[in-house]
């Protein structure tokens, strides 16, 4: 009897600790699982897909915000500027149209101001892209300039602060200091001042054509690193002409960032060594400015 009693002890007591261990056992397990999964999600990209990108096919109405149109695109309009100035009367048409008079590039920008645009760099899409870190504005835009004209210093620069805007220089490093060209001097300003400076190779070759395609990508950035003491990670192919194989030294160079001439606004990882601009011609009106700056890609 007391052996029968002991022994139904022994599988009670067995029992009850076999279901306390099994409850711990799940209510331990439960949360750990829970918390894994959370963990995942809380990843930096995955947070970023949910701030930005809009389900596939949704149509935003101006004005957006977050510059996304569809899924794993960033709209944002790239400008391109040459001269600030007004053209010389001896160039041909074409030369003039690279110019842009002073007032006409203070409509531009207070434009941008005024309907809610904030400048953003190239190195932000890099970072955007490729680190998951969101982008400091809602409605992004760059305002880019090719060649190094002084004009950019003198005219653009001062314009620029005046809105509380930045601009990207896109400089030819053999051409720093010579004729109507920026100085080291002034481009050292205008990036402490928060402009950014990219590269635009040593002597502005066609690229596709040059002998010395991979000196005109690695030596035009050491040489902007070695006199601003920065990263140069940006790059414009000269008239926008590039193949396969420069896109391919543009990386291994350590750019992160280049910018064609093809028309459009809409950026994804897929195109970060390709990325398409707004080219602005002249001293065009508002209206048909605006038509140019929300041309091919423009959300509806
Ligand atoms: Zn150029």
């Amino acid at each position: 009897m007391l052996k029968r009693l002991l022994i139904a002890l022994l599988i009670l007591v067995t029992g009850t600790a076999a279901l306390i261990y099994g409850r711990n056992f799940l209510v331990q397990t439960a949360p750990i699982k829970d918390s894994a999964l959370t963990a995942t999600i809380k990843l930096p990209d995955i947070k970023i897909f949910q701030r930005t990108v809009a389900p596939e096919g949704t149509k935003l109405k101006m004005p957006i915000d977050a510059g996304i149109f569809n899924a794993g695109t960033l709209w944002v309009p790239v400008i391109v500027y040459h001269h600030i100035g007004t053209a010389p009367s001896n160039l041909s048409s074409a030369d003039q149209s690279m110019f842009i008079k002073p007032e006409w590039f203070e409509k531009h920008v207070k434009y941008l101001k005024d309907n809610g645009f904030e400048t953003i760099h190239f190195s932000d899409l890099d970072i955007y892209f490729n680190k998951g870190t969101p982008l400091p504005v809602k409605r992004p835009v760059i305002i880019s300039f090719d060649d190094g004209n002084g004009t950019g210093y003198t005219k653009a620069f001062p314009i620029l602060q005046k809105y509380g805007m930045t601009g990207t220089y896109f400089v030819i490093t053999n051409y720093v200091g010579h004729g109507s060209h920026l100085t080291w001097d002034q481009i050292k300003e205008m990036g402490a001042a928060g402009m950014e400076i990219g590269s635009h190779t040593l002597s502005h070759p066609f690229l596709t054509k040059s002998l010395r395609l991979k000196e005109e990508l690695v030596q035009s950035k050491k040489i902007l690193e070695d006199n601003l003491g920065v990263t140069i990670s940006t790059f414009a192919y000269p008239y926008g002409i590039y193949d396969e194989k420069t896109v391919a030294l543009a990386k291994e160079a350590g750019y992160t960032t280049a910018r064609s001439f093809t028309t459009g606004n809409g950026i994804s990882t897929g195109n970060l060594f390709e990325i398409p601009v707004v080219r602005i011609y002249a001293n065009i009106g508002l209206d048909r400015w605006n038509k140019q700056l929300f041309a091919s890609g423009k959300p509806e």
